[in-house]
Parts: C-alpha cells; structure tokens; sequence
C-alpha cells in the first residue's frame, strides 16, 4: 500500500481537515494496488459521510465496486468531476451521477471508451462540459457519436488515442493517423478540441506500443496524472 493512499484513508477516518479545509479532493495513488489485489475494497475503506463536501474524486482503477460507488455518489452532491477507469456496466453509475450530483461537469476515463459508455453518457449525462479520454483506444464511430450528440460538450481532449477505423469488411480495421474534415467540422463547435496524433510524439507511441490500454505501471511515476486540460491533472 503506497503511503499518500493509506495517508488519504488515515487523514480522512480521523475526520482531519486537509489542506485548510474539508476533504474535497481525493485520488488513490497506487493504481497497481488496486488492480493487483481483488481483496481490496476501496469504499469499504472510505469514511463516506465524513467528505459529504467532496468534489472532486480521482480512482483510476478499481474492482468490482461500481454499486458501492452508486452508494457513495448519492452521498457527494457537490462532485464535480470524477476520474475513473472504463467500466462495463456504465448506464447504472452515470445515472447515478446525473440524479445526485447537480453540479457535475468534469469526466476523465483511464481505459478504451466504447459506444456504450458514450451512449450512457448522452442518455443520462448530456449536459456535461469536460471529458478526457487520452491515452485510450477510441473508435472513430465513437468519437463521432459523441461530437454528434453531446451538445453541451465545451472540451474534449482525445490526445495520444489510439484511433481505430473499422470500414466495411472485408478491409481491415486501421489506425486513423490524422483527423479528417468530418471530424473536425463536428468538433468545430467545442470551446478547446484537444488532440495529438504524431508518430514523433512519445505518449502516442506509449499508447500504441499499449494497445491502446496504457500500462501505466512502466512509466514514471506521476506520468498517469497528467492531463491536457489543467483541471483534470493532478
Ligand atoms: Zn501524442
């Protein structure tokens, strides 16, 4: 167990105010830990009703514990912006999140985004602002569902994805290496259109060499926290 995650849990059960105020940030820093132990259960170790106040919440990884965190999330009215990984059984938390947390505008997703979370997000969740989704596999269809339908979206950062084509069969699905006039005169209506597809770039080759699923556990330490969009980075 990394020390900033037992820190966390120890400064939060003891009802210690951090930072010079209430809890309103809160971010597992050992994502390995998590994936690592199935025995682990985040929320179970969480003090719920002691950060009614919370924020913003960062778990880039976790397991099995998506009816917990439907739980927490009634709880966190004021979240605004949550980190999470991809997860299959999506429609039940981000409607979660669309009934409790009014204020909600923020999403990052670690992981590949498929049409389904993108469909979650548009039935319940359209009204949101900001979404990442760098360093993870996107389909092109998704990503143009998503321009197509989340009208209130202002920022979508798409930087160092893994951007799979998928014609018609017979031909071969493909790395789309360059964003075409479609996409971006759909995108042409966000505030900031963040993207970075560059054989030069070093994310995108981590992200390629990945498969589009980052194994951030090679890289340097703090490289996962960092974002295109300065409020989602860490
Ligand atoms: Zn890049």
């Amino acid at each position: 167990m990394s020390i900033k995650y037992e820190k966390l849990f120890n400064d939060v059960s003891a009802g210690a105010v951090i930072a010079g105020g209430p809890l309103e940030t809160a971010f597992l820093e050992n994502r390995q830990h998590c994936a690592r132990d199935n025995n682990i259960d985040i929320i179970d170790c969480f003090p719920l009703s002691r950060c009614p106040r919370l924020k913003r919440l960062v778990l880039p990884a976790w397991n099995r514990v998506e009816n917990k965190m439907i739980e927490a999330i009634k709880l966190w009215k004021d979240l605004e912006s949550l980190t999470m990984p991809s997860i299959v059984d999506s429609p039940l938390l981000v409607q979660a999140i669309a009934t409790n947390c009014r204020k909600f505008s923020e999403l990052k997703i670690m992981g590949p985004f498929d049409i389904y979370f993108a469909s979650s997000l548009v039935t319940y969740l359209p009204t949101l602002k900001v979404l990442s989704l760098r360093c993870s596999m996107l389909y092109k269809d998704t990503l143009i569902f998503i321009l197509d339908n989340m009208c209130c979206l202002e920022v979508l950062n798409i930087s160092h994805c893994l951007l799979i084509e998928v014609p018609t069969p017979p031909a071969p699905r493909r790395i789309v290496r360059q964003l075409d006039k479609t996409i971006l005169e759909k995108a042409s209506h966000l505030r900031y259109f963040l993207a970075c597809m560059s054989d030069t770039c070093i994310m995108c080759q981590k992200t390629r060499n990945d498969e589009g699923l980052m194994r951030w556990y090679k890289y340097d330490e703090g490289l996962w926290k960092e974002d295109e969009i300065s409020s989602l980075a860490l």
